[in-house]
């Protein structure tokens, strides 16, 4: 049962590891790989039997083992070259931001950035949102709590949020990075770069009608530019299709360093809403931000 149990976790990885490479597609041949897997993991009922059997730990992991395996084939099996992104049902892609999350949990590219943190914050949201914020690492509390945005900026980010008409619940928040800086320092460019793949492929799985990047590292990593966030503001760009906006990061509206620029961010705010077909809050349009 054990090696059984390892060759599956080493499956698994190797499947997941293509996934994040880029491979979104395995022929669906009969002789394919895809079918092989299917046919000797799932189709197993031996395995399967013990994986029912939940009384003893070694199956319980054979059970899980067998779920994100299941999970990691449906992620490729039902895609065919050039096929639309959004091939995928929603409970294949919450199941994929599953097995995503517990790949970056036990992430340790960065070495530094993974021996300092407290936990990893991948995100969080729904799937299918109209806008995702995408920021640039987690601060202090966010690396103790696992959540983004839960600071000081994240609540002016939340006030930001209800500012448009909009709550924090119908939007996806995740950043550049999924580990703590420490001293909140800058992500430097290989630290951005490693966690890349995480970034890309979560925003394929929550697949976000609109992204704002907040402030300049958000903005540069995601667009792949070395423009100054005073140029990029304001306009919109486009990652894989999906329309982005611009603006500065709370953080840096918070007092003691730029609470002036609130007005900016409004107005980036209002170009957003237009674009995105929804209504400016007319409470805040009658105060211009
Ligand atoms: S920042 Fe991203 S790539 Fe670096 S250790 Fe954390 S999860 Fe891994």
């Amino acid at each position: 049962m054990n090696s059984e149990n390892n060759l599956n976790q080493q499956l698994f990885q190797q499947l997941l590891g293509w996934q994040l490479a880029g491979v979104d597609y395995l022929s669906k041949q009969p002789s394919s790989l895809t079918e092989e897997f299917k046919d000797f993991f799932i189709g197993n009922q031996a395995l399967q039997d013990s994986a029912q059997n939940d009384n003893l730990t070694q199956n319980r992991e054979v059970s899980r083992s067998l779920e994100m395996l299941e999970s990691s084939i449906t992620l490729f099996a039902d895609k065919e070259p050039g096929a639309p992104k959004d091939i995928l049902s929603v409970a294949q892609r919450e199941k994929a931001l599953k097995i995503l999350r517990e790949e970056v949990s036990k992430c340790t590219k960065c070495a530094e950035l993974s021996s300092t943190r407290t936990q990893t914050v991948f995100g969080e949201g729904p799937l299918s949102p109209k806008l995702c914020f995408v920021g640039e690492a987690p601060g202090g509390d966010e690396d103790r709590l696992g959540l983004p945005f839960v600071g000081e900026a994240g609540k002016l980010l939340d006030k930001i949020i209800l500012a448009c008409g909009l709550n924090r619940k119908d939007v996806y928040v995740c950043n550049i990075l999924r580990c703590r800086p420490p001293g909140n320092r800058q992500p430097k460019s290989s630290e951005a770069s490693n966690c890349r793949m995480f970034l890309e492929r979560q925003i394929e799985l929550v697949s976000p009608e609109f992204i704002c990047c907040l402030g300049a590292v958000a903005s540069q990593n995601l667009l792949q530019t070395t423009r100054r966030i005073g140029e990029l503001r304001g306009n919109f760009y486009d990652f894989r299709g999906i329309p982005v906006m611009c603006t500065f990061h709370p953080a840096s509206l918070l007092p003691g360093r730029s609470p002036e620029n609130k007005k900016i961010v409004w107005e980036d705010m209002k170009k957003l809403l237009t674009r995105m077909g929804l209504p400016i809050p007319k409470r805040e349009s009658q105060k211009g931000g």
